[in-house]
């Protein structure tokens, strides 16, 4: 392959919203076998909204937002933006956090108006001792089997309240997925959501391998196992927590629309965050190569 040959296929990628880190990239594309997908802000927009607030016994959906809101405006995952808006929208100003902590993959937790607050998974707040009551856990998986993602809310000693957020499957995504198909590829959705949910959103998009609940840690794990099967995998993801996985596969592709690290550590840039991109990207280096044989 000559470097002026591979140039006019980076020329190209350009103009298809594909940034490229070097032309030597688009030969790494060629044995590409496995797609592994990022599920939040990667098949979904990422963008999410409140939806719903369900309370234990005697605690207000006012007092949650106003307590959840304030720790999650602290925090810029989706589902925090999400609820930070949404509690700001009903309850307005929101109260002061102190000693703020993100724990990776599991939530947030900080104190608020003296309360000690843990915001995210199940796991997060059993960790304290927190467990959710009959009635929440239902509202938690009932959430979860509509392919949305709940999130349990706890203070002082107490899990009280789930709160419900629905992001949007991209418009694009399950064409994309049919286009890396076409292209002899296995899709497979890595998610640190939760299995149901995460179900839920492949199979309106015709992916039928999921790996779900892999915390941010654990994401680049999952490339290594892949490849140790054999496997020769391109990583799209949008998060700081796919930086790694990005890194460590044999191709990474980044949502332009996510986080600096993410593009940083990818080969490629989807500018457009369209996934569909991330196929032309696969086929315009095969149609590179082969016109350069
Ligand atoms: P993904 O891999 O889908 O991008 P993450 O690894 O960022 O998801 O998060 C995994 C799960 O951890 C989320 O689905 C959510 O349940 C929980 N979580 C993470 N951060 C937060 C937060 N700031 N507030 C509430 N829940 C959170
Ligand atoms: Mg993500």
């Amino acid at each position: 392959a000559t470097p002026t040959a591979l140039m006019v296929g980076t020329g190209r990628g350009a103009q298809l919203g594909i940034l490229i880190k070097g032309p030597e990239v688009l030969e790494s594309t060629r044995a590409v076998d496995t797609v592994v997908l990022d599920k939040t802000g990667t098949v979904t927009t990422g963008k999410m909204a409140l939806v719903e607030v369900i309370t234990a016994d005697g605690v207000a959906a006012d007092e949650v937002l106003r307590l959840a809101g304030a720790l999650e405006d602290a925090s810029e995952h989706p589902i925090a933006q999400a609820i930070a808006r949404g509690a700001r929208d009903r309850v307005g100003e929101l109260p002061a956090v102190e000693d703020f902590a993100n724990v990776e993959g599991l939530g947030v937790q900080g104190i608020v108006d003296g309360h000690g607050v843990l915001v995210g998974r199940p796991q997060l707040l059993a960790e304290w001792s927190q467990h959710l009551p009959p009635s929440l856990r239902e509202a938690l998986e009932a959430a979860q089997s509509t392919g949305r993602t709940a999130v349990a809310v706890g203070w002082d000693g107490q899990a009280r309240a789930v709160i419900t957020v629905a992001d949007q499957i991209k418009p694009t995504s399950a064409e994309a997925v049919a286009r890396f198909r076409e292209l002899g590829l296995h899709p497979v959705l890595l998610t640190g959501d939760n299995e149901t949910v995460a179900r839920t959103v492949a199979a309106e998009v015709g992916i039928d391998e999921v790996i779900a609940e892999v915390l941010p840690a654990d994401k680049v794990d999952v490339v290594k196992r892949l490849q140790a099967e054999g496997r020769t995998v391109a990583m799209v993801g949008d998060g700081v927590n796919d930086a790694a996985a990005l890194a460590q596969a044999d191709l990474g592709l980044a949502m332009g629309t996510g986080t600096d690290v993410a593009i940083e550590a990818s080969d490629l840039t989807l500018v457009r965050g369209d996934l569909r991109a991330a196929a032309d990207a696969i086929r315009l280096s095969r149609r590179t190569l082969t016109t350069i044989k």
